[in-house]
Protein backbone atom coordinates (compact mmCIF):
# COMPACT_ATOMS: atom_id res chain seq x y z
CA UNK A 1 0.00 0.00 0.00
CA UNK A 2 1.72 3.65 -0.81
CA UNK A 3 1.01 7.09 -0.04
CA UNK A 4 2.65 9.87 -1.10
CA UNK A 5 5.06 12.21 1.36
CA UNK A 6 2.44 14.39 2.18
CA UNK A 7 0.06 11.85 3.02
CA UNK A 8 2.65 9.91 5.30
CA UNK A 9 3.64 13.23 6.92
CA UNK A 10 0.46 13.47 8.13
CA UNK A 11 0.34 9.68 9.29
CA UNK A 12 -2.94 8.69 6.66
CA UNK A 13 -2.82 4.68 6.53
CA UNK A 14 -4.46 3.28 3.50
CA UNK A 15 -5.92 -0.78 4.60
CA UNK A 16 -7.06 -3.16 2.73
CA UNK A 17 -10.83 -4.52 4.21
CA UNK A 18 -12.28 -7.53 3.17
CA UNK A 19 -14.48 -6.01 0.08
CA UNK A 20 -12.96 -2.70 -0.28
CA UNK A 21 -10.05 -0.07 0.97
CA UNK A 22 -10.06 1.82 3.97
CA UNK A 23 -8.10 5.38 3.82
CA UNK A 24 -7.77 6.96 7.35
CA UNK A 25 -6.34 10.30 7.61
CA UNK A 26 -6.23 13.15 10.80
CA UNK A 27 -9.83 14.59 9.48
CA UNK A 28 -11.43 11.38 9.55
CA UNK A 29 -12.01 7.45 7.65
CA UNK A 30 -13.30 7.16 4.84
CA UNK A 31 -14.57 3.88 2.37
CA UNK A 32 -12.90 3.29 -0.92
CA UNK A 33 -14.02 1.13 -4.22
CA UNK A 34 -11.84 -0.61 -6.25
CA UNK A 35 -11.91 2.39 -8.84
CA UNK A 36 -9.85 4.09 -5.94
CA UNK A 37 -7.20 1.95 -5.09
CA UNK A 38 -4.59 0.54 -8.08
CA UNK A 39 -4.26 -3.29 -7.93
CA UNK A 40 -0.82 -2.67 -6.58
CA UNK A 41 -2.68 -0.73 -3.61
CA UNK A 42 -2.10 3.28 -4.84
CA UNK A 43 -4.35 5.78 -4.58
CA UNK A 44 -5.81 7.35 -7.87
CA UNK A 45 -5.52 10.72 -8.43
CA UNK A 46 -9.03 11.11 -8.40
CA UNK A 47 -9.12 9.98 -5.04
CA UNK A 48 -6.27 11.63 -3.86
CA UNK A 49 -8.03 14.57 -4.89
CA UNK A 50 -11.26 13.96 -3.49
CA UNK A 51 -9.47 12.81 0.12
CA UNK A 52 -7.74 15.98 0.61
CA UNK A 53 -11.01 18.06 -0.84
CA UNK A 54 -13.06 16.39 1.94
CA UNK A 55 -10.62 17.39 4.53
CA UNK A 56 -9.79 13.90 5.27
CA UNK A 57 -5.74 15.02 5.34
CA UNK A 58 -6.30 18.13 7.26
CA UNK A 59 -4.58 18.06 10.88
CA UNK A 60 -6.28 20.63 13.47
CA UNK A 61 -3.82 22.24 15.60
CA UNK A 62 -3.04 21.38 19.52
CA UNK A 63 -6.12 22.78 21.97
CA UNK A 64 -4.66 21.38 25.32
CA UNK A 65 -1.27 20.68 27.21
CA UNK A 66 -1.23 16.81 28.24
CA UNK A 67 0.59 16.70 31.68
CA UNK A 68 0.94 13.03 33.10
CA UNK A 69 2.26 13.52 36.68
CA UNK A 70 2.90 10.17 38.58
CA UNK A 71 1.08 10.91 41.99
CA UNK A 72 3.07 7.91 43.34
CA UNK A 73 6.15 5.77 42.03
CA UNK A 74 5.01 2.72 44.27
CA UNK A 75 2.33 -0.05 43.62
CA UNK A 76 0.55 -2.15 45.87
CA UNK A 77 0.22 -5.27 42.99
CA UNK A 78 3.30 -6.99 41.70
CA UNK A 79 2.71 -7.65 37.81
CA UNK A 80 6.00 -9.81 36.41
CA UNK A 81 5.79 -7.66 33.20
CA UNK A 82 5.38 -4.00 34.72
CA UNK A 83 7.77 -1.61 33.00
CA UNK A 84 8.85 0.03 35.71
CA UNK A 85 10.20 -3.44 37.75
CA UNK A 86 14.32 -3.78 37.55
CA UNK A 87 13.95 -7.49 37.16
CA UNK A 88 11.58 -10.39 37.80
CA UNK A 89 11.15 -11.90 41.53
CA UNK A 90 14.33 -14.06 42.23
CA UNK A 91 11.84 -16.01 44.36
CA UNK A 92 9.20 -15.96 41.90
CA UNK A 93 7.04 -14.71 44.44
CA UNK A 94 4.89 -11.14 43.90
CA UNK A 95 7.19 -8.97 44.80
CA UNK A 96 9.42 -7.95 41.81
CA UNK A 97 12.33 -5.03 42.61
CA UNK A 98 10.64 -1.97 41.60
CA UNK A 99 12.04 1.30 40.88
CA UNK A 100 12.75 4.17 43.59
CA UNK A 101 9.87 5.08 45.52
CA UNK A 102 8.68 8.66 45.50
CA UNK A 103 5.56 10.29 46.76
CA UNK A 104 3.55 13.57 45.50
CA UNK A 105 3.53 16.28 48.23
CA UNK A 106 1.91 19.43 47.98
CA UNK A 107 5.50 21.33 47.15
CA UNK A 108 5.85 19.46 44.46
CA UNK A 109 2.58 20.31 43.30
CA UNK A 110 3.46 23.62 43.09
CA UNK A 111 6.12 23.21 41.32
CA UNK A 112 4.45 21.70 38.77
CA UNK A 113 2.19 23.83 37.79
CA UNK A 114 4.45 26.49 37.90
CA UNK A 115 6.38 25.17 35.03
CA UNK A 116 3.28 24.16 33.35
CA UNK A 117 1.91 27.57 33.37
CA UNK A 118 5.09 28.65 31.83
CA UNK A 119 5.52 25.42 28.93
CA UNK A 120 1.47 26.77 27.93
CA UNK A 121 2.05 30.14 27.57
CA UNK A 122 5.16 29.51 25.57
CA UNK A 123 3.24 27.64 23.02
CA UNK A 124 0.37 29.61 23.66
CA UNK A 125 -2.28 26.95 25.17
CA UNK A 126 -4.85 28.03 27.60
CA UNK A 127 -6.29 23.92 28.17
CA UNK A 128 -4.43 21.40 30.37
CA UNK A 129 -5.73 17.47 30.11
CA UNK A 130 -4.12 15.72 33.04
CA UNK A 131 -3.36 12.11 33.63
CA UNK A 132 -2.74 10.71 37.01
CA UNK A 133 -0.14 8.05 36.75
CA UNK A 134 1.63 5.92 39.23
CA UNK A 135 3.09 3.56 40.26
CA UNK A 136 -0.24 3.25 41.46
CA UNK A 137 -1.93 6.63 41.88
CA UNK A 138 -4.63 6.06 44.31
CA UNK A 139 -1.83 5.17 46.76
CA UNK A 140 -1.73 8.86 47.10
CA UNK A 141 -4.89 10.06 46.83
CA UNK A 142 -4.76 13.26 48.27
CA UNK A 143 -2.20 14.11 45.97
CA UNK A 144 -4.19 13.30 43.16
CA UNK A 145 -7.24 15.31 44.54
CA UNK A 146 -4.72 18.04 45.62
CA UNK A 147 -3.51 18.65 42.16
CA UNK A 148 -6.74 18.60 40.52
CA UNK A 149 -8.42 21.01 42.54
CA UNK A 150 -5.75 23.64 42.32
CA UNK A 151 -5.30 22.89 38.38
CA UNK A 152 -8.30 24.61 38.12
CA UNK A 153 -6.72 27.65 38.39
CA UNK A 154 -4.21 26.78 35.37
CA UNK A 155 -7.10 26.07 32.60
CA UNK A 156 -8.38 22.63 33.86
CA UNK A 157 -10.17 20.98 30.92
CA UNK A 158 -10.51 17.36 31.75
CA UNK A 159 -8.33 14.58 33.18
CA UNK A 160 -8.21 10.50 33.42
CA UNK A 161 -6.14 8.12 35.14
CA UNK A 162 -4.78 5.24 35.03
CA UNK A 163 -5.03 2.91 37.71
CA UNK A 164 -5.58 -0.63 39.00
CA UNK A 165 -8.90 0.11 40.06
CA UNK A 166 -7.96 -2.05 43.55
CA UNK A 167 -8.19 1.19 46.01
CA UNK A 168 -10.64 2.81 44.20
CA UNK A 169 -13.20 3.70 46.82
CA UNK A 170 -17.09 5.04 46.00
CA UNK A 171 -16.24 8.37 48.32
CA UNK A 172 -12.96 8.53 46.44
CA UNK A 173 -14.57 8.72 42.80
CA UNK A 174 -17.43 10.85 43.79
CA UNK A 175 -14.63 13.31 44.83
CA UNK A 176 -12.34 12.61 41.66
CA UNK A 177 -15.37 13.05 39.29
CA UNK A 178 -16.26 16.12 41.21
CA UNK A 179 -12.66 17.83 40.10
CA UNK A 180 -13.29 16.80 36.68
CA UNK A 181 -12.14 13.41 36.45
CA UNK A 182 -13.38 12.33 32.90
CA UNK A 183 -12.35 8.44 33.02
CA UNK A 184 -10.10 5.50 34.24
CA UNK A 185 -7.99 2.99 32.40
CA UNK A 186 -8.21 -0.22 33.88
CA UNK A 187 -6.13 -3.30 32.99
CA UNK A 188 -7.27 -7.14 33.51
CA UNK A 189 -4.84 -9.59 32.51
CA UNK A 190 -7.18 -12.92 31.19
CA UNK A 191 -10.46 -14.59 32.52
CA UNK A 192 -10.92 -14.42 36.19
CA UNK A 193 -8.36 -17.70 37.11
CA UNK A 194 -5.70 -15.96 34.78
CA UNK A 195 -5.78 -12.67 36.42
CA UNK A 196 -5.88 -13.74 39.16
CA UNK A 197 -2.47 -15.39 39.24
CA UNK A 198 -0.69 -12.92 36.91
CA UNK A 199 -2.55 -9.28 38.53
CA UNK A 200 -1.83 -10.19 42.47
CA UNK A 201 -1.53 -8.29 45.16
CA UNK A 202 2.21 -7.60 46.17
CA UNK A 203 1.49 -7.90 49.56
CA UNK A 204 0.34 -11.84 49.69
CA UNK A 205 -0.23 -12.80 46.13
CA UNK A 206 -3.68 -12.75 46.24
CA UNK A 207 -6.12 -12.38 43.20
CA UNK A 208 -7.55 -9.20 42.51
CA UNK A 209 -10.09 -9.54 39.81
CA UNK A 210 -13.38 -9.60 42.41
CA UNK A 211 -12.03 -6.28 43.78
CA UNK A 212 -11.39 -4.77 40.80
CA UNK A 213 -15.20 -5.14 39.32
CA UNK A 214 -16.76 -4.68 42.56
CA UNK A 215 -14.70 -0.91 42.51
CA UNK A 216 -15.84 0.01 39.11
CA UNK A 217 -19.16 -0.83 39.74
CA UNK A 218 -19.54 0.92 42.75
CA UNK A 219 -17.70 3.88 41.58
CA UNK A 220 -20.13 3.97 38.72
CA UNK A 221 -23.10 4.44 40.99
CA UNK A 222 -22.05 7.27 42.28
CA UNK A 223 -19.79 8.75 39.68
CA UNK A 224 -19.95 9.74 35.72
CA UNK A 225 -16.57 8.57 35.33
CA UNK A 226 -16.18 6.60 32.17
CA UNK A 227 -13.71 3.33 31.58
CA UNK A 228 -11.06 2.10 29.26
CA UNK A 229 -10.62 -1.13 30.02
CA UNK A 230 -7.00 -2.50 28.68
CA UNK A 231 -7.03 -6.62 28.54
CA UNK A 232 -3.83 -7.63 28.13
CA UNK A 233 -3.03 -11.33 25.84
CA UNK A 234 -0.46 -12.84 26.89
CA UNK A 235 0.43 -16.45 26.61
CA UNK A 236 -0.71 -16.94 29.93
CA UNK A 237 -4.02 -15.81 29.48
CA UNK A 238 -4.77 -16.14 25.68
CA UNK A 239 -6.89 -18.96 25.69
CA UNK A 240 -9.26 -17.56 28.56
CA UNK A 241 -10.37 -13.95 26.98
CA UNK A 242 -13.19 -15.32 25.55
CA UNK A 243 -14.49 -16.39 28.76
CA UNK A 244 -13.47 -12.88 30.40
CA UNK A 245 -15.51 -11.04 27.95
CA UNK A 246 -18.58 -12.85 28.54
CA UNK A 247 -17.47 -12.55 32.57
CA UNK A 248 -16.69 -8.48 32.29
CA UNK A 249 -20.36 -7.77 30.50
CA UNK A 250 -21.87 -9.55 33.18
CA UNK A 251 -19.67 -7.60 36.13
CA UNK A 252 -19.67 -4.03 34.78
CA UNK A 253 -21.93 -2.00 32.52
CA UNK A 254 -20.84 -2.58 28.98
CA UNK A 255 -22.47 0.93 27.89
CA UNK A 256 -19.99 2.66 30.04
CA UNK A 257 -16.77 0.71 29.00
CA UNK A 258 -14.27 1.09 25.92
CA UNK A 259 -12.54 -1.70 25.71
CA UNK A 260 -9.11 -2.73 23.85
CA UNK A 261 -6.68 -5.51 23.17
CA UNK A 262 -2.73 -5.22 24.42
CA UNK A 263 -0.18 -8.13 23.18
CA UNK A 264 1.98 -7.35 26.46
CA UNK A 265 5.58 -6.92 26.12
CA UNK A 266 9.23 -6.83 27.48
CA UNK A 267 10.58 -3.61 28.42
CA UNK A 268 14.02 -5.94 28.69
CA UNK A 269 12.90 -7.29 32.40
CA UNK A 270 12.53 -10.93 31.47
CA UNK A 271 8.95 -11.31 31.16
CA UNK A 272 8.82 -13.88 28.15
CA UNK A 273 5.59 -13.63 25.96
CA UNK A 274 5.96 -15.63 23.09
CA UNK A 275 2.71 -14.92 21.15
CA UNK A 276 3.55 -14.05 17.60
CA UNK A 277 1.97 -10.94 15.78
CA UNK A 278 0.94 -13.27 12.91
CA UNK A 279 -2.42 -14.21 11.07
CA UNK A 280 -3.92 -16.18 13.22
CA UNK A 281 -3.37 -14.06 16.30
CA UNK A 282 -4.50 -10.95 14.25
CA UNK A 283 -7.83 -12.95 13.10
CA UNK A 284 -8.37 -13.90 17.30
CA UNK A 285 -7.89 -10.24 18.29
CA UNK A 286 -10.16 -9.44 15.68
CA UNK A 287 -13.17 -11.99 16.82
CA UNK A 288 -12.95 -10.43 20.37
CA UNK A 289 -13.24 -7.33 18.86
CA UNK A 290 -16.49 -8.17 17.39
CA UNK A 291 -17.64 -10.14 20.50
CA UNK A 292 -17.19 -7.29 22.44
CA UNK A 293 -19.11 -5.03 20.20
CA UNK A 294 -21.54 -7.44 20.36
CA UNK A 295 -21.74 -7.59 23.90
CA UNK A 296 -22.46 -3.87 24.41
CA UNK A 297 -18.90 -2.53 24.79
CA UNK A 298 -17.27 0.43 22.21
CA UNK A 299 -14.15 -0.81 20.95
CA UNK A 300 -12.44 2.61 19.46
CA UNK A 301 -12.41 3.09 15.91
CA UNK A 302 -9.25 3.28 14.17
CA UNK A 303 -7.71 6.21 13.12
CA UNK A 304 -4.56 7.64 11.22
CA UNK A 305 -1.08 7.56 12.98
CA UNK A 306 -0.97 10.40 15.28
CA UNK A 307 2.23 12.23 17.60
CA UNK A 308 2.70 11.49 20.98
CA UNK A 309 1.82 14.84 22.27
CA UNK A 310 4.37 14.54 25.24
CA UNK A 311 7.12 12.06 23.95
CA UNK A 312 6.91 13.00 20.06
CA UNK A 313 7.86 16.38 20.11
CA UNK A 314 11.57 16.69 21.77
CA UNK A 315 11.56 19.66 24.70
CA UNK A 316 8.23 18.76 25.56
CA UNK A 317 6.79 21.36 22.98
CA UNK A 318 2.55 20.42 24.18
CA UNK A 319 2.89 17.93 27.32
CA UNK A 320 5.36 16.14 29.14
CA UNK A 321 5.64 13.48 31.93
CA UNK A 322 6.80 14.23 35.54
CA UNK A 323 7.61 11.89 38.11
CA UNK A 324 6.50 12.28 41.63
CA UNK A 325 9.74 14.08 42.74
CA UNK A 326 9.45 16.60 39.94
CA UNK A 327 11.97 15.09 37.48
CA UNK A 328 10.83 15.19 33.99
CA UNK A 329 10.99 12.24 31.30
CA UNK A 330 10.15 11.55 27.98
CA UNK A 331 7.53 9.45 28.14
CA UNK A 332 5.37 7.40 31.10
CA UNK A 333 7.74 4.14 30.33
CA UNK A 334 11.28 5.89 31.93
CA UNK A 335 9.24 7.93 34.20
CA UNK A 336 10.56 7.74 37.53
CA UNK A 337 13.52 5.45 36.47
CA UNK A 338 17.04 6.96 37.36
CA UNK A 339 19.02 7.82 34.62
CA UNK A 340 16.31 8.14 32.25
CA UNK A 341 15.78 12.14 33.56
CA UNK A 342 15.70 14.82 30.56
CA UNK A 343 15.10 17.36 33.61
CA UNK A 344 13.05 18.68 36.64
CA UNK A 345 9.86 20.98 36.92
CA UNK A 346 12.27 23.52 38.90
CA UNK A 347 15.00 24.15 36.66
CA UNK A 348 13.23 23.00 32.94
CA UNK A 349 14.47 20.40 29.87
CA UNK A 350 17.68 19.91 30.15
CA UNK A 351 19.56 20.52 26.68
CA UNK A 352 18.91 18.35 23.80
CA UNK A 353 22.10 17.17 23.21
CA UNK A 354 22.37 16.11 26.51
CA UNK A 355 19.07 14.26 26.58
CA UNK A 356 18.67 12.91 22.89
CA UNK A 357 19.92 9.74 23.92
CA UNK A 358 17.23 9.73 26.43
CA UNK A 359 14.59 10.49 24.63
CA UNK A 360 12.46 7.49 24.11
CA UNK A 361 9.20 7.28 22.69
CA UNK A 362 6.03 5.27 23.23
CA UNK A 363 6.65 1.07 22.75
CA UNK A 364 10.69 2.47 21.94
CA UNK A 365 11.70 -0.35 24.80
CA UNK A 366 9.84 -2.84 24.21
CA UNK A 367 11.34 -5.83 22.72
CA UNK A 368 9.18 -7.94 20.15
CA UNK A 369 10.53 -11.56 18.02
CA UNK A 370 8.60 -9.49 15.17
CA UNK A 371 10.15 -6.97 13.24
CA UNK A 372 8.25 -3.43 12.75
CA UNK A 373 7.04 -4.73 9.34
CA UNK A 374 5.40 -7.78 10.91
CA UNK A 375 4.20 -5.51 13.76
CA UNK A 376 2.73 -3.06 11.15
CA UNK A 377 0.53 -5.38 9.05
CA UNK A 378 -0.99 -7.24 12.03
CA UNK A 379 -1.89 -3.44 13.31
CA UNK A 380 -3.31 -2.70 9.51
CA UNK A 381 -4.97 -6.46 9.38
CA UNK A 382 -6.57 -5.64 12.81
CA UNK A 383 -7.66 -2.41 12.00
CA UNK A 384 -9.21 -3.05 8.72
CA UNK A 385 -11.06 -5.87 10.41
CA UNK A 386 -12.57 -3.90 12.74
CA UNK A 387 -13.61 -1.00 10.03
CA UNK A 388 -15.27 -4.19 8.10
CA UNK A 389 -17.46 -5.21 10.95
CA UNK A 390 -18.45 -1.42 12.19
CA UNK A 391 -19.11 -0.38 8.34
CA UNK A 392 -21.33 -4.21 8.56
CA UNK A 393 -23.32 -3.54 11.65
CA UNK A 394 -23.63 0.15 11.07
CA UNK A 395 -21.81 1.45 13.98
CA UNK A 396 -19.21 3.30 11.47
S1 LIG B 1 -0.69 -2.44 38.62
FE1 LIG B 1 0.40 -1.28 37.03
S2 LIG B 1 2.02 -0.14 38.13
FE2 LIG B 1 1.27 -1.78 39.50
S3 LIG B 1 2.69 -3.50 39.16
FE3 LIG B 1 0.88 -3.80 37.81
S4 LIG B 1 1.49 -2.86 35.85
FE4 LIG B 1 2.91 -2.07 37.43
Amino acid sequence: MSLDQAERAVGARLLPGAKNWWFLGPGGVARLRDGHVTPEGALRPDARRQLRESGLLATTAVRSYALTVLTSTHCNLGCGYCFQNIAQDPTGGSRPPRMPQTRLTSATITSVLDFTRRQMAAVGLEKLRILLFGGEPLLNPKGCLELLERARDFGLDSAWMISNATLLTPALAGQLGALGLDSIQVTFDGDRPDHDRIRIARADGGGTYDTIVRNIARASQVSEIGWRLRVNVSQENFDGIDGLLERLATDVDPGRCTLYFARVGDVGIGYANDLLHNGELAATFSRWQRRALDLGFTVSRPDAHRVCATCGHTGGRYGAVVSADGTLASCWETAGKPDWDVGSVTDGYLPDETTRERWVGCEDLYRYHDDAPTLRTFRDSVDAALLDYLHETGRL
